[in-house]
């Protein structure tokens, strides 16, 4: 028989449903128990005499998280989940469970974040957990779905690379044969490059890798940047062009398909209408002195300052906005300058900063002084300078933590609840 999803059985049907046990009932001659897979649960009915005898002494050894697969006839009762049951003519147990669970599956005794993620593949067995991970799925899909139709081409650029945009010491070094090599914190350096290929749109997907050791909720030292780059661009207008359409179109897209995980997770998206709201660095340090903050014009914006600013923001009934114009100082080599300020741009959600970007300088010449001003060896980047030296039109891009826009998507308290094995400067296991 097929196996069928407890949820897609309808009263009257014969089906073979698989899960785990959620709750046993032992009534003496009739024993009940809930039957959980990735659709819910369904109640599994064993009257003492109405099913084989070998069937009933077998619901008698079910303990909770065993695995067991159940054939029967669904039928109609009112008091049980969803108004039906399964009278089981078949009963196998697949796997025993344990009887000592390392941690509370449902979170009725709430167990430690450590302890969750030291058992992850058992703690993912709460369907809010579950949830969590299908509106993450649910946007990369729309976010690829954005690409495919804007006309991007999606490039693979490597992960094992010889030196970082951002300089050697936020990356993880890896032994590479008999030299030294990093993992990439980002694809900056190849996606600009292939800016002069003629691609002209590229977009990228991977794990990114950063080596500070930040203990924070959105943090992690390994996660899931989602990066374009655009040639013939007029201004860094173009990327905010291109970025608030994907936001929007992935937003529309988590709504409309995740609708029972958004209902169970208590959480309603807001999609944002367009042009997201566009703000100077000027204006935010401005806006953050007034309200008591302190900032001095050239800071960098720091955690507790975007969360004020996020405040200040939402109350105005902007959830997602740009950051403009931020000081050249604060901003990495590649961007471009435009007098004391620069063309890169941050786009903030709730109060966090989820993508960063810009137009990037493609002048050769302006791009070594700066470097060597930042206190950067152009010598070590000739493979990336080189692509600039024959024929590299205006472009820009930007870098997009996914994870950070589920975290706030859902407004979870970390970032690590949206990753399933997180990587932190703690933990490499499992
Ligand atoms: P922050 O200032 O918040 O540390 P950043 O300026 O280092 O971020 P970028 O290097 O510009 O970030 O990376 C682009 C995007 O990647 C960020 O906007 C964010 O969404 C995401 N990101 C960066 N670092 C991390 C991290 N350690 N963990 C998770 N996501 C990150």
């Amino acid at each position: 028989m097929q196996r069928k999803y407890s949820s897609e059985t309808r009263i009257g049907d014969q089906a073979q449903v698989n899960g785990w046990v959620a709750k046993v009932r032992d009534l003496g001659g009739l024993k009940f128990f809930l039957l959980r897979d990735r659709t819910g649960e369904i109640q599994v009915t064993a009257k003492k005499g109405s099913v084989p005898e070998g069937v009933f002494k077998k619901v008698s050894e079910l303990g909770r998280e065993d695995c067991v697969s159940v054939t029967g006839n669904v039928e109609k009762a009112g008091q049980a989940p969803g108004g039906k049951e399964m009278v089981p003519k078949v009963l196998e147990i697949v796997a025993k469970s344990e009887t000592q669970l390392p941690i509370d599956v449902f979170g009725k005794i709430e167990s430690g974040k450590d302890k969750r993620f030291d058992f992850r593949w058992l703690d993912v067995r709460d369907p809010k957990l579950q949830a969590i991970l299908k509106v993450k799925s649910t946007t990369l899909k729309h976010i690829r779905g954005y690409f495919e139709k804007a006309g991007f081409v999606e490039v693979q650029t490597p992960v094992i690379q010889a030196a970082g945009a951002e300089g050697g010491a936020t990356m993880f070094p890896v032994v590479y044969y008999e030299r030294e090599a990093f993992l990439r914190q980002s694809p900056q350096l190849y996606k600009q490059m292939l800016m002069a290929s003629g691609l002209d749109k590229v977009w990228e997907i991977g794990q990114v890798f950063r080596a500070e050791k930040f203990h924070t909720s959105r943090h992690v030292s390994e996660f899931i940047s989602v990066d374009f780059e655009q040639a013939w661009i007029e201004s860094e207008d173009d990327i905010m062009n291109t970025l608030e359409s994907m936001v929007v179109h992935s937003l529309k897209g988590v709504a409309k398909d995740c609708k029972d995980e958004l209902e169970m997770l208590g959480k309603k998206i807001t999609i944002p209408e367009l042009p997201l709201k566009r703000i100077t660095y000027d204006k935010v340090v401005e806006k953050l002195k007034k309200s008591g903050v302190a900032i001095e014009w050239g800071d960098d914006l720091e955690d507790a300052q975007e969360k004020k600013l996020g405040e200040m923001m939402r109350k105005k009934g902007h959830e997602w906005y740009f950051v403009t114009k931020y000081p050249s100082k604060v901003k990495p080599f590649y961007i471009m300058l435009d007098g004391k300020v620069s063309r890169g741009i941050d786009l903030d959600y709730k109060g966090m900063e989820i993508a960063s970007g810009g137009q990037r300088e493609h002048r050769v010449e302006v791009l070594k002084k700066v470097m060597k001003r930042k206190g950067m060896d152009p010598h070590k980047f000739e493979f990336y300078l080189d692509a600039f030296r024959y024929g590299m039109p205006p472009h820009g891009g930007i870098g997009f933590g996914v994870e950070r826009m589920v975290e706030k998507i859902l407004d979870l308290p970390d970032i690590k609840e949206v990753i399933l094995f997180p990587r932190t400067p703690d933990r490499l296991v499992p």
